[in-house]
């Protein structure tokens, strides 16, 4: 667990980092509200301990931006302050604060919240996980991908990079099955994945599109390029032993190639998966660029 701690106190700050460092959770620890947002953003983190009175940005006004992007609107927000009515506290909650701790802090009631804390932003992390991933090769699913893909997407279009992607299709993958059995299948799909994730780079993003079918992204990455890096991963298919009950057997699958251009995310992959039924009619096992 990341916990983001922002307070104008020093004493308070040793205090909470040391509590954090205690239970076994990492600190981030700003001095203030602008601080506090700008290593958010930055870093990331699980749960914040905000204190409300903060020069710069308030607890308050750090939580309500926070709330306001994608990538911070999940932590789990616990806001720290002197005030003791009943109103404040109202308002801290409608202000999307998830709990609210009353000074003089007492270490054991910041830890059992902490903790408390930490059960939901592990049930959210679960949940997300299982939300985002296909249970049987492990690569994250269609929706998933989408969303990603659009992100990916406006940041190349910001800041001018190029984009590929890559539609993958197993060859005669209901022969598979017939021969080996629907469970040889699902361990074909399994080795599939994780082959293809040793030949791709660390930021190319592979999902199951559906069936024995597979989508990559591949960031800074022009048409070209992506021809190369397709190539390999068909090689290293083709190249591949499955092993299954006592047996040893092979797949190939063909590869359609589109860049992603001013015309969006959904135009791509119509032109590589026009592609990719040209590699299937040109024979299968190969790659082809979109037009
Ligand atoms: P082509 O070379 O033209 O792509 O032929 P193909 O046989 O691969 O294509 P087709 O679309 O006819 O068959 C896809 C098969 O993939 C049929 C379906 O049963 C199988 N399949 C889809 N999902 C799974 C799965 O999760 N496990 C297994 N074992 N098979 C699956
Ligand atoms: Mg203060
Ligand atoms: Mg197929
Ligand atoms: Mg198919």
């Amino acid at each position: 667990m990341r916990v983001l701690i922002a307070d104008d106190s020093m004493v308070m700050r040793m205090m909470l980092s040391h509590c954090v460092e205690e239970m076994g959770f990492i600190p981030i620890v700003a001095q203030d509200g602008a601080e506090a947002l700008e290593l958010a953003f930055r870093d990331g983190f699980d749960i914040a301990i905000l204190d409300w009175e903060m020069p710069k940005l308030t607890g308050m006004e750090v939580i309500r931006q926070l709330k306001e992007h994608p990538r911070t609107s999940y932590g789990h927000l616990i806001l720290v302050t002197g005030r003791d009515d009943q109103s404040s506290l109202i308002q801290a909650l409608n202000g999307g604060a998830d709990d609210f701790i009353r000074k003089p802090l007492v270490p054991a009631e910041l830890v059992a919240r902490l903790r408390a804390g930490a059960r939901i932003v592990e049930m959210r992390n679960r949940i997300i996980r299982l939300a985002e991933t296909d249970p049987l090769t492990g690569a994250i699913n269609r929706r998933c991908f989408l969303e990603r893909a659009r992100i990916a997407l406006n940041d190349a279009e910001r800041h001018q990079r190029s984009l590929s992607i890559l539609l993958l299709d197993i060859d005669h993958f209901k022969s598979v099955n017939d021969t080996w059995g629907h469970a040889g299948g699902d361990v074909a799909l399994q080795r599939f994945v994780s082959v293809c994730e040793t030949s791709l780079r660390p930021n190319d993003l592979l999902c199951r599109f559906g069936g024995e079918e597979f989508a990559v992204l591949l960031p800074e990455t022009n048409p070209y390029v992506a021809v190369t890096i397709a190539d390999r991963v068909r090689t290293a298919i083709e190249t591949t032993n499955i092993n299954h009950d006592g047996i040893t057997f092979r797949v190939t699958a063909s590869i359609g190639i589109s860049g992603i251009g001013t015309d969006g995310l959904d135009a791509a992959l119509s032109r590589a998966d026009a592609a990719l039924y040209a590699a299937k009619r040109a024979g299968r096992n190969r790659v082809e660029l979109a037009r």
